[in-house]
C-alpha cells in the first residue's frame, strides 16, 4: 500500500478526491434501482470516510434502498458525474464510483448484491469472492468488510 496522497478527479475536474489507501472492497450491485440510476449495475470502491477527502461542489439525492434505509447519492454539481454514495446502514463508509478512481484501479468486483438480477448476457466475474442472490445479507456486508479487507 502506497502511503503518498493520491488525487482523483471527476470528469470535469471540479470534484477532487484525495486518498492514500487502497479500497477495502470492489463492490457491485445489480438491483433494479441501480440499473435505473446508473444505466447498469453500480460499480463502487468501498472506503471508510477517514480514508478519503472529497472536495468540490455537489448535489445529493437520498433514496430508500432495498434494506429500507437511506442511501445518499452524491454527484458533481458541474458535470453531474456520480462521485460517491453514503449508506445509512453502514455508517462511516463511503462508496466511491469506480470511474472516479479509474486511473488508479481497474475495477475487479469481489462482492456483489442481487446477483439474480445480473443481466442475462453478463457472466459472473472471475474476481468474485462473495456473491449474494439478493440483499438479504446486506447487514452482513459490514462484517464482511472487516473480515474481507481486500487491500493488498
Ligand atoms: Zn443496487
Ligand atoms: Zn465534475
Amino acid at each position: 500500500m502506497a502511503s503518498e496522497i493520491r488525487e482523483a478527479k471527476c470528469f470535469c475536474g471540479a470534484t477532487k478526491i484525495n486518498f492514500k489507501n487502497d479500497p477495502m472492497m470492489h463492490f457491485m450491485c445489480h438491483c433494479t434501482d441501480c440499473k435505473v440510476l446508473f444505466d447498469g449495475s453500480s460499480k463502487v470502491f468501498v472506503y471508510t470516510e477517514l480514508d478519503v477527502e472529497i472536495s468540490g461542489a455537489h448535489k445529493t439525492f437520498s433514496y430508500k434502498g432495498g434494506s429500507g434505509s437511506l442511501l445518499h447519492l452524491t454527484f458533481c454539481s458541474s458535470c453531474g458525474m456520480n462521485v460517491y454514495t453514503k449508506p445509512d446502514l453502514l455508517e462511516g463508509m463511503v462508496y466511491i464510483f469506480s470511474g472516479m478512481l479509474k486511473q488508479y484501479y481497474e475495477f475487479k468486483p469481489g462482492v456483489e448484491l442481487f446477483a439474480d438480477h445480473r443481466f442475462t448476457w453478463e457472466n459472473k466475474p472471475d474476481t468474485m469472492i462473495q456473491s449474494y442472490s439478493n440483499n438479504g445479507t446486506l447487514e452482513r456486508i459490514g462484517e464482511l468488510l472487516e473480515n474481507l479487507d481486500q487491500r493488498e
